[in-house]
């Protein structure tokens, strides 16, 4: 692996939304099909660059190849072609019905762009994280300032696939450097910021958009439960434990954190758990013929030493990676049981391999269980009978719910991604998430006539009487409902054409 290095240009910070807003006049002055048409570009471009890609990532990152391939190529490929196919319809003037009280006027909403989004994002996936928020944006018409993660900024990739969609410089800016740099951009006011990151910096992000009423879009950390009851083809739901928890190292926001596995097959779950994870093949490889890498930061190294060393004296039996030194990059797979409810590693983000696993009775209580958490961004639940299935995926405060699968809610761009909680707010991907990135302008369509309107000036007591007969006609219930508003109605019009002072 030789990670290619770019002609980079450090984009001044200063003036940036300026920059910005001047530039998205044009591009909102492309129809939907013609903005769609760079990220066809954009598409074909990472698909015949896709190992040079896989090079500058896995030297950010230490991540195995078939990890990036599989989660931040395939992933923001699947998200690109989402926004070919469906921008134009999902953005495209929607009629919505106007009430017979407004007789004759026309209503419909069109989805505008908001100008220029700033889009904020973590080191786990820093090439989706890039690519998902900016195609979404272009399609919906808006200009981009993207501001990487410090760890993981993949130094120039990003533009030159950008460029070579001829959507950058002009309509993607991209600011390196550290959180102050976000900050800086933050403060001239952008159109909408989207944060993806901690929830503690989330907090953050949010208190300073208050301070110029920017909106806010947030997607934070999560804490995500597996619930597997005793029905299940254990073997499937080992195979999908392993990967939930483990795939980008466990760093990932929608990692399985916390495995909830009913009494009757707890114990031959655990040890099947334990032999796949011993299976798991380690390294920063070059052929793609390895499961996972290290860790990308040292700061969230220290995170897991601390909350293992925190399980461990409170209770916990680590039943796989006892080898690691606490301090190399490489965690290998963490299998634990009897972990305290109360411990670091069963309430806080851990964000590395772990695989807590705790044992339940009724569904009742691993509901409760699941639902007590002050994060709530996606789960599973696994069990041959899809009623309960789909009863307990319900009864999950949670922005999403993979049934007899994990992390599959965030593979379908067609939904939409977000948490609730400490997670975060607002949802980004699908219909609901591109149109978050616009205005929905709201318009009512009225001829020009001799026609007064019944509710403008001059309000006469007669008048009053007249819209309280029609008002009751119009609110009440039963067969005569209509024609009598048809009449009072009628008559309120014509009094309404006539009335003066
Ligand atoms: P982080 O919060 O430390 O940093 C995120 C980004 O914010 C970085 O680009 C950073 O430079 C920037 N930043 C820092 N301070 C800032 C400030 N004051 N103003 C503006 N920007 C600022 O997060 P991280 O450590 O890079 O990422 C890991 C976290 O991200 C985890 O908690 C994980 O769960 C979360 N995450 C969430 C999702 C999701 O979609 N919900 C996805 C991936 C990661």
């Amino acid at each position: 692996m030789s990670a290619r290095s770019y002609p980079t240009h450090d984009v001044e910070v200063e003036g940036a939304v300026e920059r910005g807003r001047a530039a998205a006049r044009a591009l909102a002055a492309l129809t939907v099909e013609e903005r769609v048409g760079h990220l066809t570009r954009l598409r074909h471009a990472i698909l015949v660059r896709r190992e040079e890609i896989i090079d500058v990532i896995q030297a950010d990152t230490s991540k195995s190849r078939s990890d990036i391939l599989v989660s931040e190529i395939f992933g923001a490929l699947d998200v690109i072609r989402w926004c070919e196919d469906n921008a134009a319809s999902a953005l495209a003037d929607e009629k919505v019905p106007t009430p017979l009280t407004m007789m004759g006027k026309k209503s419909f909403i069109a989805y505008e762009p908001l100008g220029t989004v700033l889009v904020i994002s973590p080191w786990n996936y820093p090439f989706y994280q890039a690519m998902a928020p900016i195609a979404l944006n272009l399609a919906a018409g808006n200009t981009v300032l993207y501001k990487p993660s410090e760890h993981t900024p993949l130094r120039g990739l990003i533009e030159s696939l950008l460029e070579e969609a001829s959507v950058a410089p002009a309509w993607v800016q991209v600011h390196y450097g550290e959180g102050d740099v976000g900050a800086a951009l933050l403060e001239q006011g952008p159109d909408k910021v989207m944060f993806t990151g901690s929830t503690a910096t989330g907090k953050k992000v949010m208190a300073a958009a208050a301070e110029r009423l920017v909106p806010v879009e947030l997607e934070l950390g999560g804490k995500d439960a597996m619930i597997v009851f005793d029905d299940v083809t254990i073997e499937r739901a080992v195979a999908g434990a392993l990967w939930g928890g483990l795939t980008a190292t466990g760093q990932s926001c929608t990692s399985v954190e916390r495995i909830y596995v009913q009494r009757g097959i707890y114990d031959a779950f655990v040890a099947a758990l334990a032999d796949g994870a011993r299976r798991i093949k380690q390294s920063t490889d070059e052929d793609g013929d390895s499961d996972i890498g290290a860790m990308i930061t040292p700061s969230q190294i220290g995170i897991v030493a601390e909350h293992l060393a925190d399980a461990v004296a409170a209770g916990a039996t680590l039943r796989t990676g006892e080898e690691w030194d606490h301090t190399s990059a490489m965690i290998p797979p963490l299998v634990l049981t009897d972990v305290p409810e109360t411990a670091q590693m069963a309430t806080e983000e851990t964000f590395g391999p772990i695989l807590p696993v705790y044992p339940f009775e009724t569904e009742a209580e691993v509901i409760e269980r699941a639902n007590d958490s002050v994060y709530g961004l996606t789960a599973s639940v696994w069990s041959k009978d899809l009623d309960r299935a789909d009863r307990v995926a319900r009864a999950l405060r949670v922005g999403g719910v993979s049934i007899n699968n994990v992390m599959a809610t965030e593979s379908t761009p067609a939904l939409p991604f977000g948490g609730v909680g400490l997670s975060g707010m607002g949802r980004y991907k699908g219909v609901n998430g591109l149109r978050a990135f616009t205005n929905a302008k709201s318009v009512v369509v009225d001829k020009d006539s001799d026609v007064i309107e019944a509710n403008w000036f001059p309000y006469t007591s007669k008048k009053y009487e007249m819209f309280v007969a029609m008002m009751e006609a119009w609110f009440s219930d039963g067969p005569t409902r209509l024609p009598r508003f048809g009449v009072l109605g009628t008559r309120l019009e014509s009094y309404a054409k006539k009335a003066r002072r």
